[in-house]
């Protein structure tokens, strides 16, 4: 028998600068200790240990949690993420983050996170779906449409949210389509979901670049992570205009100063074959990638990429977070120092849990949308919250992120002293 441990390294981090946002927001915002102790913690932590049956006979034990940060504006909502290096501190930042990410753009919902410390790479479909289905069992006393509703991430997708959905359908006895967003089309999903995260981030760039005087058109970008949130934004900043300078996944980066063909690194990816040896460019590492001169640098790879060690190194005029937590707060004071602007996370990659809402309206009145009216309502929710965040940002003299912050704790502050504490 197997027992996977995971491994603590990058979450320190993680959840040091979650805590470190949060502290720096409930400072602004002068919050008595009690609601800070309050914020500061996640509400409820599910760690699990459960066996699945591999191919070869044998049973592996998998560690995964589910971690509800807050539940005060709503159900909790957030995404699940399968990788060798989860762990509970990551998730518990995860979480944190969704928390702020669904009261900045103003969703009925709290924050969740769910992780297992697998690398699915290294598993057969089958086995993927039974560590799956045996996670969702595992999960199932908290998770439901009105209580935690699970989304992908890093390393999960629509066919993993089917089964989820087929999991819990199951124990029910009916059709639970609310219980997961991201699913396929075909089983309660919603039009444009798959390509909205990307398609956030393409409207948050077009709105700087409208602030800022600078013509989409000819622009250049930067998109450090080619998966679904990196490469979907490429594509559509592409589409609209832009110069898609460099890309890079976890093998290097591929660089053109005459713009990248991305569609064709797509379909070159497809079979996840790495950039660091795809045509059209040169070759840069990641570091490299980073320190590029550009108007917009996207990272939408991981967490913790731009630190106290590179963020000098950073040449971009804007950073537009794709990633969660990509920037370490002693980063984000030297990025202020340089004159380089942030557009953080919770905003900026806010798209995906906006079309997940969506999704979940659309699962529980069994009334689906077309996908241009998904992408209006989509561009009219994530441009209200960065034009209410850059406005809050230029009134108070602070950063976006501060300012971000200190909208989205405010409104989880609102919530909870409107309901009281119990009893
Ligand atoms: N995993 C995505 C995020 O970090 C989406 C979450 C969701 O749709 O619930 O925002």
């Amino acid at each position: 028998m197997v027992i996977t441990q995971p491994q603590a390294q990058p979450a320190v981090d993680a959840l040091r600068t979650a805590i470190t946002q949060f502290d720096n927001a409930a400072e602004r915002l002068n919050l008595e200790e009690g609601t800070r102790a309050m914020l500061r913690r996640c509400k409820r932590e599910l760690s699990v240990h459960f066996p699945v049956r591999m191919n070869d006979g044998s049973i592996r034990v998998f560690e995964g949690y589910r971690v509800q940060h807050n539940l005060a504006r709503g159900p909790a909502k957030g995404g699940l993420r399968y990788n060798s290096n989860v762990s509970l501190d990551e998730v518990r930042a995860l979480a944190m983050w969704m928390t702020w990410k669904s009261a900045v753009v103003n969703l009925p919902y709290g924050g969740a996170k769910g992780g297992v410390v697998v690398d699915p790479k290294q598993l057969s479909l089958g086995e993927l779906e039974n560590l799956t289905r045996r996670y969702a069992t595992e999960i199932s006393i908290i998770i439901g449409p009105d209580e935690d509703i699970p989304a992908p991430d890093m390393g999960t997708d629509g066919r993993i949210m089917a089964w989820i959905m087929d999991t819990i359908s199951m124990h029910r006895g009916h059709t639970t389509a609310g219980v997961v967003t991201g699913k396929p089309v075909a089983v309660g999903g919603t039009l444009g979901r798959l390509e909205a995260t990307g398609r956030g981030i393409q409207y948050v760039v077009e709105e700087l670049s409208k602030d800022n005087g600078i013509g989409l058109e000819g622009s250049t970008v930067v998109v450090q992570g080619f998966g679904n949130v990196g490469a979907v934004a490429a594509q559509l900043l592409r589409r609209a205009g832009a110069k898609v300078i460099a890309v890079s996944d976890s093998s290097g980066a591929l660089y053109n100063g005459e713009g990248l063909n991305i569609d064709s690194l797509m379909a070159y990816q497809k079979d996840r074959a790495p950039l660091s040896q795809a045509a059209g460019g040169d070759h840069l590492t990641n570091r490299e990638l980073l320190s590029l001169r550009a108007d917009f640098l996207i990272p939408a790879a991981l967490e913790g990429q731009i630190t106290a060690e590179n963020a000098d190194e950073v040449k971009a005029r804007f950073i537009v977070e794709g990633a969660n937590g990509p920037t370490t707060p002693e980063a984000d004071a030297i990025l202020a120092g340089n004159g380089v602007t942030v557009v953080p996370d919770i905003v900026a990659n806010a798209g995906g849990v906006i079309v997940s809402y969506f999704e979940w309206v659309q699962d529980l009145q069994f009334y689906f949308w077309e996908e241009s009216e998904v992408n209006e309502r989509l561009h009219r929710v994530i441009t209200r919250a960065y034009r209410d965040v850059r406005t809050t940002a230029a009134q108070q003299g602070i950063s976006m992120r501060e300012a971000a912050m200190m909208l989205a704790v405010g409104r989880v502050v609102e919530a909870t002293k409107l309901r009281g504490i119990y009893p």
